[in-house]
């Protein structure tokens, strides 16, 4: 049996939503779209299962957060879809891709064939046994990418009121997890082998202005280390972590943050991969020029940079997928992507932003001892990263502005007494 469209959006999450919005902006007919998705729900905004879905109180559940409401744009929901002609195939898993037949085997045995093929794959966790350790099965061990992943931390949360939840894993995951976990009054101990948190983005300062402040919350930082293993009860609960470092740490529950790798499975040996993703032009198109990749699996390049990245973030996913589809439907009127990359997380009630790369020299600015704090990060002379905790709409637009300037920046002294002001001034 088979089926055929003339788009199909492969991966049913953040990029595919956003793709759908501008399909139907730019004019799709009925029956011409359809979006392939292993998950059983329409696309919605991931960045709520480690923040709104996990509060104890007011928490945000579908239909609440389908996409693109992130963005103060439509809400789809399952009713859009039908309305706008689009076929929803959720809760399907295509388990391999003919490039050079246009087509797509579903793991329902279903043939899916393409005129344009968008893949929206994502990524998936990087799993515990992936670094030799057992165990991750176990039902108090969780780890974060989808909603099924969602609801288990939130009943593991349930299970265990006042209980000890250990977090594997210092970056974005590892610390959202472990602010929701304290707001749901659960004790915390965070694990990971760097000397400080968010080691891929934060400088040593910017780290200990946040590991201070989640200490003053309970948290108890275990820098240095990794899990060697897991001790198990005999209804395959864990009941305790041991440390390479040769401690053992009681637990009730456990939420494993420690990397993704992108879904380009399918596409192995059929289109050019680069930096672990689907090597895609400015046009988001890939190596096959029927097939365009966007989101999490697609290394683009970052004109700002003048090299190829892969980003893992939210908003590249939506922009490069809007992107690819102008690019699809008016090839024409279509330049190049020009991104301007954007990461942002919200802790508590700190929230923060960061424009461009962090590459050079770094200059701090603000009291680290009250709640704005703010960084540039200088390379070759020029002003290429920007961050700042606790900023206003206005300032976040400014140091983005700035940032994609890259103004010439010839005093480190002088941008450090200026502070957020150079951003307010340029
Ligand atoms: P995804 O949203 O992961 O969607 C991929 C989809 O493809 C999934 O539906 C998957 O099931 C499907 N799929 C994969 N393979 C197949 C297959 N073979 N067959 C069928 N379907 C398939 N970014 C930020 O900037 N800010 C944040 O605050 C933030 N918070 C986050 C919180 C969490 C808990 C997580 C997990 C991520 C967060 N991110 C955040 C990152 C952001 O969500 C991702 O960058 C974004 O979701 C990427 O979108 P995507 O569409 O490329 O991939
Ligand atoms: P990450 O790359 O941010 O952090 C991985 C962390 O794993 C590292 O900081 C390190 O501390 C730890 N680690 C690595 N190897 C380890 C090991 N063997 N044992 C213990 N710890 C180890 O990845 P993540 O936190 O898992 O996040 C997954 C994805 O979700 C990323 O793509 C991230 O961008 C995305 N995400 C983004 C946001 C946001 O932008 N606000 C929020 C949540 C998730």
């Amino acid at each position: 049996m088979g089926r055929a469209f003339t788009y199909v959006i492969l991966g049913g999450g953040v990029a595919a939503g956003y793709a759908a919005l501008e399909f139907t902006k730019r004019g799709v007919s009925q029956g011409e779209l359809c979006i392939i998705s292993e998950e059983p729900v329409a696309p919605y905004e991931r960045p709520a299962l480690s923040k709104g879905f996990l509060l104890p109180e007011a928490r945000a559940r579908l239909p609440s957060f389908h996409t693109c409401v992130g963005d103060n744009e439509e809400r789809l929901t399952p009713k859009w879809y039908k309305e706008h002609g689009i076929e929803l195939v959720l809760g399907t898993r295509v388990k391999s891709a003919d490039v050079r037949r246009k087509t797509l085997l579903t793991a329902t045995g279903e043939t899916i064939s393409y005129r344009i093929l968008l893949v929206a794959t994502g990524a998936r966790a990087l799993k515990l046994e992936e670094f030799g350790v057992t165990g991750s099965d176990a039902e108090n061990v969780c780890y974060l990418r989808d909603l099924a992943d969602a609801n288990r931390i939130f009943d593991a949360m349930q299970s265990c009121p006042g209980g000890n939840a250990i977090v594997i894993g210092g970056g974005y995951i590892g610390m959202e997890c472990a602010a929701s976990l304290v707001i749901n009054k659960i004790n915390v101990t965070m694990v990971f082998p760097e000397a400080h948190c968010m080691a891929r983005l934060f400088t040593p300062k910017i780290a200990s202005y946040y590991e201070d402040y989640y200490k003053s919350k309970g948290v108890t930082f275990i820098k240095g280390t990794v899990l060697s293993s897991f001790d198990i009860d005999s209804d395959g609960k864990v009941t305790a972590v041991n440390l390479r470092d040769g401690s053992l740490l009681p637990a009730d529950m456990v939420v494993v943050g420690i990397g993704i790798r992108p879904n380009t499975g399918l596409f192995e040996g059929q289109l050019t991969l680069e930096k672990g993703g689907i090597k895609v032009n400015g046009k988001l198109q890939s190596s096959n020029s029927s097939i365009y990749a966007v989101g999490d699996v697609a290394a683009f390049p970052v004109k700002l940079f003048g090299e190829c990245r892969r980003l893992e973030h939210v908003d590249s996913a939506r922009r490069s997928a809007r992107h690819a589809v102008a690019a699809i439907m008016e090839p024409e009127k279509t330049g190049e992507f020009d991104y301007l990359p954007f990461f942002y997380s919200r802790v508590f009630t700190m929230s923060w932003q960061f424009y461009g790369d962090n590459v050079g020299e770094v200059v701090h600015y603000g009291d680290f001892s009250g709640s704005t704090i703010g960084a540039y990060w200088v390379s070759k002379g020029y002003l290429v990263g920007s961050f700042l905790e606790g900023g206003t709409k206005e300032e976040y637009e400014a140091i983005a502005k700035t940032t994609r300037l890259k103004p010439a920046i010839e005093d480190l002294g002088e941008l450090e007494r200026q502070g957020l002001g150079f951003a307010l001034t340029v």
